[in-house]
């Protein structure tokens, strides 16, 4: 069984890595991580440095917030490039701009090391219960080698194409997340608004054609004022602008996404972007006339 390096043990990365031990993968993760004391006790072997993690490993794989930190970690003072070896995988599971996986991509392959975006859906609960879905660009190769190591974390694992195939793929998962929380919102609004009881309305709805796991868990957390994270607004935030970017990129027009992306600017400007992305709902009913 190949070893593991994870780097980024937060909210997904944490139930990753034990799910990972428990499938028997032997896991390295970095001393200074905040979590890593958390993971050891699970069985993780803790690392001093970025070099004996890479030294130690077959496959690294990253869990990180946004593209700046994978590329820090990549090709930053202390970055793990200079310590890769040919024959190595790079596997980043954060959500990132598909231009900037392409780009690990190239700059990777000179050292003879194959990378893949393999960017996940399923959120906190389906990373404790592995069964994200992962949806993954590059070669054939490597998903072929990473494939184990993906069954171990998730149940839905796709290999979509070439190298930022996962990362568009994860962008217009995130747009269609949105656009369905905020018609969710304001028709929970809405309802409010009218006198209509929402336990029964989210019950009707459920059984027809406006079913979806949105409408069943996050109409239960606006019903049930949970804002708890979850999936943090800044962080679809963060990938509702990667998808307008490749939006742009590709000449398509995304208005129903900027429109979102703009309600959830709203949400940070007013201190929200720390909670659950269901909490899109505070703007609109702010918004009401
Ligand atoms: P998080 O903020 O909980 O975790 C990120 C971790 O990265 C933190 O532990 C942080 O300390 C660490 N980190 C940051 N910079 C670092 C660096 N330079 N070196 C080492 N570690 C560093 O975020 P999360 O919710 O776990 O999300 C991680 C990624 O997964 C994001 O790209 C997010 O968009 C994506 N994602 C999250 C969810 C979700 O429901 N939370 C669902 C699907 C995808």
């Amino acid at each position: 069984m190949k070893n593991i390096g994870f780097i980024g043990i937060g909210i997904m990365g944490k139930p990753m890595v034990l799910n990972l031990l428990k499938a028997g993968f032997s896991v390295f993760v970095l001393e200074k991580s905040g979590r890593s004391q958390e993971v050891h006790e699970a069985g993780a072997h803790v690392c001093s440095s970025v070099k004996q993690l890479v030294e130690s490993v077959e496959i690294v794989i990253s869990m990180l917030p946004d593209s700046p930190e994978v590329e820090a970690v990549l090709f930053g003072s202390e970055g793990i490039m200079q310590d890769l070896k040919a024959g190595q995988v790079f596997i980043d599971m954060s959500t990132i701009s598909p231009l900037v996986a392409q780009k690990i991509h190239a700059e990777l392959a000179k050292l003879n090391v194959e990378a893949l975006d393999a960017p996940v859906s399923g959120g906190q609960v389906g990373a404790e219960a592995a069964t994200l879905s992962i949806m993954v660009g590059g070669s054939a190769n490597a998903f072929a080698q990473a494939l184990p190591i993906f069954q171990a974390m998730g149940k839905n694992i796709v290999h979509i194409g070439e190298a930022g195939a996962g990362q568009i793929t994860k962008a217009c998962n995130q747009m269609i997340v949105g656009m369905t929380i905020q018609a969710v919102s304001e028709a929970f609004t809405l309802a409010h608004e009218a006198g209509v009881d929402l336990v029964k309305m989210r019950e009707v709805l459920l059984g027809g054609f406006a079913q979806s796991r949105i409408l069943d868990l996050h109409g239960q957390r606006i019903i049930d004022r949970n804002f708890k994270p979850g999936f943090k607004i800044k962080l679809h935030q963060k990938d509702l602008n990667i998808a307008l970017a490749t939006g742009k990129a590709f000449q398509v027009d995304l208005s129903g996404t900027a429109q979102v992306a703009d309600q959830m600017n709203k949400a940070i400007a007013m201190g929200n972007g720390e909670l659950d992305h269901s909490s899109l709902v505070v703007v609109i009913e702010k918004e009401k006339k």
